[in-house]
This record gives structure tokens, sequence and C-alpha cells, in this order.
């Protein structure tokens, strides 16, 4: 009887033991999908969010530091994650009561743009848009220098580059304020406590930072451009999907 009970016990436990497996299974298959949904539930258009923030999306044209379109930018939409929207909002409900603007130049970044700029590193560089965006240093510096990695911060959705401009009485975006070097300019002239700005400049970035600061964003300290909301839903995930937009939102 007792030996029955035994076994009885052993059927039972390795049973449990399959049922434990299979339920793990299946939770890690059901955490897939809806992570699959969020993706794109939680991924909103810039410009569709708030209307009357600027982007001049600028890796989607050739004003940039490849001089052309790359990989992943066909389309003239800017994305971000929505908790870094709401956040963004609130800095442009600020800025608007006294008359300016955010313009962002960046915010989502497919893989394959950032696949791209690797590509683009390994090609002889023109002359023109070295002078421009990358003086003092080579293209393979850029890599070494961190300027640009295999991977960005930008693919989670929750990193963006931008800055102020005055609002024209019209709405539009007018001029940019003087931060003392251009965006995606490589060089100490983009660090942002860099010593060799003049009181405007610094006063400028100081600006951007604190207000988005106070609004949830993390500032990277080389680029006075370049902010991550601090709480990104997706701190472990780089997503690949061009600028049409996430799947089910194209
Ligand atoms: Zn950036």
């Amino acid at each position: 009887m007792n030996g029955g009970i035994r076994c009885w016990g052993k059927i039972s436990r390795r049973a449990g033991r399959r049922f434990l497996w299979v339920a793990w299974c299946w939770s890690v298959c059901l955490i897939a999908a809806v992570r699959g949904d969020a993706a794109a539930d939680r991924f909103v258009e810039i410009r569709q969010f708030t209307p009357d923030i600027a982007v001049d999306l600028r890796y989607h044209g050739s004003n940039n530091f490849l001089g052309r379109p790359v990989q992943g930018y066909a389309v003239d939409r800017c994305w971000i994650t929505l908790p870094a929207a709401k956040q963004l909002a609130k800095v442009q409900a600020e800025l608007r009561r006294f008359g300016f603007s955010l313009k962002v130049f960046d915010a989502y970044r497919p893989q394959q743009a950032v696949d791209d700029f690797l590509r683009w590193i390994k090609e002889p560089a023109d002359p023109r848009l070295k002078r421009r965006f990358f003086p003092s240093v080579t293209k393979p510096q850029l890599l070494a220098d961190g300027y640009i990695a295999a991977r960005s911060g930008h693919s989670r959705g929750s990193s963006i580059d931008l800055t102020i401009v005055v609002r024209e009485p019209d709405g539009r975006a007018g001029e940019e304020l003087d931060m003392g070097t251009e965006f995606d300019y490589f060089d100490p002239a983009s660090h942002s406590e860099h010593p060799g700005l003049t009181p405007r400049q610094r006063a400028n970035r100081l600006l951007l930072r604190t207000l988005m600061e106070r609004h949830g964003f993390v500032h990277y300290a080389e680029e006075w451009w370049h902010f991550r909301l601090k709480d990104e839903p997706f701190p472990d995930t780089w997503f690949n999907f061009p600028t049409s937009g996430p799947p089910g939102k194209r």
C-alpha cells in the first residue's frame, strides 16, 4: 500500500514537472507574442502625436554626414516609443509658452541604418563632408572614439536627437538656437560642457538639457543634441523596421 502511494507520488511528481515545463514553454510563447504586439502599439509618429514639433529627419535626405539618404529611411516619418512621446510633448508645452519649439533630427533608428553607417566608414571619405562633420578625426576613428557604434540606443526607440528653434508668428519652425556646433558634428566642440563656447551657446545647451532632464530624459554629455528616456520601455530590444513604421502601423 505504502509502495503504491510512493509509486503514485513518483508519477505525479513526474507529471507535475512535465506540466510545469509545458506551462513555462507556453508562457514564453505568449510573452513573445504580446511583446510583438506591444512594439507596434507602443511606437508613435512624432508629428502625429504632437503636430507642432518640427521634424527635419536628416537621414531621410542628403543633408547629413553621409551625404545621401540612409538605408531604412525611405519614408519621411519619425517614430518614437509612446512613453518618450508623452514626455517630449511636455517639453514642447513648456517651450510653446515662450514662443519656441523642439526640432527633431532623429529618433527611432532602424538597425539597418546603423549597419549602413558601418559600411560607409569603410568607403573613402568625401573631403567636403569630412570638413563639415568630422574635421579632426578619420573615419576609422569615428568608430574607435564611439561617435558611431555597431549598435545604437536609437534602435531601442526611446532616444532622440533634437534642438530648439524659434516659432514664427505663423507657427512654422524658424531659426535654430545657436548651440555652438551643428547636429552630428563629431568633435569635442559638441561635448555639452565644452569650454570654448560663448555664454549664449552654453545657456542654449543648458536650456535644452534642463527641460529634457526635467521630463525624464537622460543627457549624453558627448553630444549636446542626444537624449534617452530614463525609463525606456524596451531596454534590451533593438528594432529594425524601416521608417514606414512598425508592423501593423504602415
Ligand atoms: Zn543620438
